[in-house]
């Protein structure tokens, strides 16, 4: 199999597979999806009572939503990750007490009025762990309102919550094979026009196919063509593949990721049918 990268972003990934099959790319689909770790919070402790500012001034530990909606909240915001470095908890050296291994810890200290946003979340010791997506709203606090919360991030894997699934908008399709009979083609170019993606282009007394990568089987061209000149077929073993990223874990990284997992799945299974007598 080959991979050609067409474009490749610390959020966004789209390639081009070939030499392969719809059934390989749907497993690595399903794997960024689903079994590619990243962090995200997964424990709030609330504070309680009221809060005493230096200057006297009382607020109450309270907000407009439900302490279980704030958590949500929070629980949905991206946590940049580093997969090199941390464990699962559970299987992590300290036995799931948590430690800079499995978890990171922050801090959330805020006082009405104000809208309270996902920046204003304080990673406890590493700067680098300061979330960057930080302008998301989580609730607005009126005055004499106050939130002080100690949020805990934790590895995990979109098949347990959507909380922790990194990659978003993953699909593939197959890769257009466009042919275009020269000596039929009167080049009256009413494909080019009608093509919604400006696959084809006129060049000179013919029309040729500019962005192969672009189309998307439409079939507008051939319907068009009053000539028949253009065939249009998806190649099942070419495929275009792309999808996005929350920006916790960049897009390569969770494409190794998912090669690494699909990689050690077939060991298994290796492994068990050479077990078998
Ligand atoms: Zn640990």
């Amino acid at each position: 199999m080959n991979i050609d990268v067409l474009e490749m972003t610390p959020t966004k990934a789209e390639f081009v597979m070939s030499d392969t099959s719809p059934t390989f790319a749907n497993a690595m689909r399903r794997i960024i999806v689903a079994d590619v770790p990243t962090m995200a919070i997964n424990d709030v402790e609330f504070h309680l009572g009221p809060i005493m500012e230096e200057g006297g001034k009382a607020y109450e530990s309270i907000s407009p939503l439900f302490d279980e909606v704030v958590a949500h909240r929070l629980s949905l915001v991206p946590i940049p990750t580093d997969l090199e470095q941390f464990n699962l908890r559970e299987k992590c050296a300290c036995g799931g007490e948590g430690c800079p291994s499995c978890t990171i810890m922050y801090s959330l200290n805020k006082k009405g009025p104000c809208t309270v946003y996902s920046g204003d979340l304080e990673p406890l010791g590493n700067e680098q762990y300061r979330v960057k997506d930080d302008l998301i709203p989580i609730v607005k606090l009126a005055d004499d309102q106050a939130l002080l919360v100690y949020a805990t991030a934790e590895l995990g894997t979109g098949r347990q919550h959507a909380k922790w699934q990194a990659t978003v908008g993953a699909g593939y399709r197959y890769f257009a094979n466009i042919e275009i009979d020269s000596d039929k083609c009167d080049v009256g170019c009413s494909c080019v026009e009608i093509c919604p993606k400006g696959v084809l282009a006129k060049d000179g007394r013919k029309v040729v196919v500019k962005h192969p990568e672009k189309c998307n089987l439409c079939n507008s061209c051939v319907e068009m063509c009053e000539t028949d000149a253009i065939t249009v077929t998806g190649d099942p073993t070419k495929i275009l593949f792309r999808f996005e990223t929350d920006g916790s874990v960049s897009a390569k990284d969770i494409l190794l990721k998912g090669l690494k997992i699909l990689e050690e799945r077939f060991e298994h299974v290796r492994e068990q049918v050479s077990s078998l007598k």
